[in-house]
């Protein structure tokens, strides 16, 4: 079956429709909303980098800050070809919304490289990682702007870049960045911290939907960092992997995939297709798979208005940042699908990174289950408030997603207020 790819949104205008959307439901001042619909700054930067031939080639590069209310601006990375300028701005604003959203005490930021870094060499990425903090150093640091990983940048990357960062300020300071190795001040657990809380925000929504995880049929959309270990940890939990896809197609088996196996499998054919004794699927097709739950944990804008209407899964928790567009959410809600939003879902990533920060500044190391205990507790609790919060504390028939972006506004309008940002 192929799904129309008619209906594209643009990332930041949905981002901002949300906003108002909320400011509307609270009813809170529209200097809200105009605080809160453009980064407080964009930096753009053209870098030029030698490749390993002597040529030489200029990527674009960004740093999206939104929001400092609460603290320094805080968010990942992104090397991908096809990012600009105001998918930046769009992931930098639910950043802001995450870390209110879970009472982390940072703001949101984003940075990304209009780069495939499939086709360019190790020693071509490390030149483009270290550029992009020379690019960058005078809006960054542990007490401004603290970048982490995102799709297709990872450990190696953030310690490339808090070496340059050191490098230039001529002394240590490792809390400029997180996701780091472990021998660089790297937290235990962070590898795997955003699929833990998506494990975590996963077993919540099962409980309050009724479904038993033990035997419960998903898919996974995105074999990544995010998509393969939160595959791995409820295939632990008793659930069912039944089909996966990739950027490059999929496979299906109702009989359940095992995760280890299909990674290996990924890294030696560099997909996910022609696993064994599975069925081939397209790329979309993975959203008219028969399960209990989906986790999108790929990019944005994936499940649209039609893409909504085959859904035959009770739960969606979102991995991915901004997977679903909101004409999918009216879907959603009609068919009474429960979405666990990515502010909620993916949180344990950003989670984690307070953690590595917070033990990088007082150069004090916690052990891994003190972190993963911390972890738990902040998406557990995070789920509980927010979903009495959409039960009790707003109008009837709000979904979760529109719970948390008021939660967050509410939090993100009182502490502009008291500041004075906002009358
Ligand atoms: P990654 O680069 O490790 O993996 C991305 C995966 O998505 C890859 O397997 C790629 O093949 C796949 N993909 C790309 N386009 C696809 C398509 N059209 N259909 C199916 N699969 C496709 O990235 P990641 O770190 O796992 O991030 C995935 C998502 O999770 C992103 O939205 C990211 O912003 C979000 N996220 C990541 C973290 C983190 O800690 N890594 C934290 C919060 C949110």
């Amino acid at each position: 079956m192929e799904m129309s790819t008619t209906e594209k949104r643009n990332t930041y205008e949905i981002a901002k429709e949300r906003i108002k959307h909320g400011v509307e439901q609270l009813g809170l001042p529209l200097s809200v909303y105009e605080r809160l619909k453009a980064p407080d700054r964009l930096v753009e930067a053209a870098i030029p980098l030698e490749m390993d031939d002597g040529s030489l080639q200029t990527f674009l590069a960004y740093r999206s800050q939104h929001n400092n209310v609460m603290g320094p601006y805080k968010g990942g990375i992104r090397f991908h070809p096809e990012v600009d300028r105001d998918e930046v701005a769009a992931l930098s604003i639910w950043m802001t919304f995450k870390c209110a959203v879970v009472r982390v005490p940072f703001g949101g930021g984003k940075g990304a490289v209009a780069c495939d870094p499939r086709k360019i060499s190790k020693q071509e990425l490390e030149r483009l990682s270290r550029q992009y903090i020379r690019a960058m150093a005078p809006v960054l640091g542990p007490e401004k702007d603290i970048p982490a990983p995102d799709v297709n940048t990872n450990a190696q990357v953030m310690a490339w870049m808090a070496d340059e960062y050191c490098q230039i300020k001529q002394y240590n300071d490792f809390g400029v960045i997180t996701g780091k190795p472990l021998d660089m001040g790297g937290c235990v657990g962070r590898e795997t911290a955003t699929s833990r809380g998506v494990i975590h925000a996963t077993i919540e929504a099962a409980k309050v939907m009724g479904v038993p995880l033990q035997g419960a049929a998903f898919a996974v959309q995105g074999y990544g960092n995010v998509g393969f270990y939160t595959a791995k940890f409820l295939v632990e939990q008793g659930a069912k992997l039944v089909a996966v896809t990739d950027s490059t197609g999929g496979v299906f088996n109702p009989k359940g995939l095992e995760p280890d196996a299909l990674l290996e499998h990924k890294r030696q054919t560099g997909s996910v297709k022609d696993f064994s004794r599975c069925e081939a699927i397209k790329a979309k097709e993975i959203f008219a798979v028969d399960c209990d739950i989906i986790i999108p944990a790929a990019l944005e804008n994936q499940i649209t208005r039609e893409v909504a209407q085959i859904i035959k899964a009770k739960i969606i928790v979102e991995g991915a940042n901004g997977p679903t567009t909101p004409e999918a959410d009216e879907v959603l809600k009609e068919k009474k699908v429960l979405v666990v939003p990515d502010i909620l879902a993916n949180s344990g990533g950003v989670i984690v990174s307070y953690f590595e920060w917070v033990q990088n500044n007082y150069r004090y190391y916690w052990p891994e289950e003190e972190i993963e205990k911390r972890l738990q507790q902040k998406v557990v609790e995070a789920f509980a408030y927010l979903y009495d919060y959409q039960c009790n504390q707003c109008s009837n028939g709000v979904t979760m997603r529109e719970a948390a972006f008021m939660y967050a506004l509410q939090r993100l309008a009182e502490a502009m207020r008291v500041r004075g940002w906002i009358k």
